[in-house]
C-alpha cells in the first residue's frame, strides 16, 4: 500500500447507532479530496442502499475465496456477517485521494499495523448509552434482533478506545463535526505525517 505523498487515511469506528455513517458522509461531501472506501459484505442490502456504494454485496463462499486469496487488507466477522476492506479499492484510491474508512475496532487493528500509513482513528461514543438504543430503533433500519445485537455489542466496543487517537462524542453532529474537521486540518497544515515519518 503506497499512499500518495500527502494523501491520508481517516479511520470512524463507533458503537453501531452513534452517527458515523451521517459523519462520514458530511466530511466526504465537504472535502473534495475524501473519498470513502465503500467495504465488501456479506449482510444482506438495506432498502436505502446501492450495491457498489454503500457497500459492494457479495455472498459468503466468495468473500471467503478471496480471504483465501488475500485479497483484503483488513476484515472482520461483525454480527454474523463478513465485512472486509479490498486491498484494491484502496490502492486504487490512496494514489489520488486521502481515504475515510467506515470500519470497526477489529480492522482498525489490522490496519495499524501497516506502519507507513498515514492514519488518523477517531472514535466515536454517544453520550448517553440509552439514547442509543433509541436512535437504534428510530432509525428502522434492523429488525428487533438486530437491534438488540448492536446494542449488547456496546460494551465490547468500547473497550477498545485506547486503539484511537481522538476519542469524540457525539452529542450534537455539527459540532462532532467540527471537532473532525479541527483534526484534518490541523494535520494538514502541519504535515504532521511527514515530520513522524523523518522521527522515524
Ligand atoms: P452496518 O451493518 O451497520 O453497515 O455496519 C456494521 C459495522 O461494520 C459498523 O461498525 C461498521 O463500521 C463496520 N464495518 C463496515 N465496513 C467494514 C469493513 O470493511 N471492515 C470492518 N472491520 N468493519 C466494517
Amino acid at each position: 500500500m503506497l499512499p500518495g505523498r500527502d494523501n491520508f487515511m481517516v479511520i470512524l469506528s463507533s458503537p453501531s447507532g452513534v452517527g458515523k455513517t451521517t459523519l462520514v458522509k458530511k466530511i466526504q461531501q465537504k472535502y473534495q479530496s475524501f473519498k470513502i472506501s465503500v467495504s465488501m459484505t456479506t449482510r444482506a442490502p438495506r432498502s436505502n442502499e446501492v450495491n457498489g456504494v454503500d457497500y459492494q454485496f457479495t455472498s459468503k463462499k466468495e468473500f471467503e475465496n478471496l480471504i483465501n486469496q488475500k485479497k483484503f487488507y483488513e476484515y472482520a466477522k461483525i454480527f454474523e456477517n463478513y465485512y472486509g476492506t479490498l486491498k484494491k479499492t484502496v490502492d486504487d484510491t490512496i494514489k489520488e485521494n486521502d481515504i475515510l474508512f467506515d470500519i470497526d475496532w477489529q480492522g482498525t487493528k489490522q490496519l495499524s499495523k501497516f506502519s507507513n500509513l498515514k492514519l488518523i482513528k477517531i472514535f466515536l461514543i454517544p453520550q448517553d448509552k440509552n439514547e442509543l438504543k433509541k436512535r437504534l430503533i428510530k432509525r428502522d433500519q434492523n429488525t428487533e434482533e438486530e437491534v438488540s445485537k448492536r446494542y449488547d455489542s456496546f460494551d465490547e466496543d468500547v473497550k477498545h478506545w485506547k486503539d484511537y487517537d481522538y476519542i469524540l462524542i457525539n452529542k450534537n453532529l455539527d459540532i462532532c463535526f467540527k471537532q473532525i474537521e479541527n483534526i484534518i486540518s490541523t494535520y494538514k497544515k502541519n504535515d504532521i505525517f511527514n515530520d513522524l515519518h523523518i522521527a522515524q
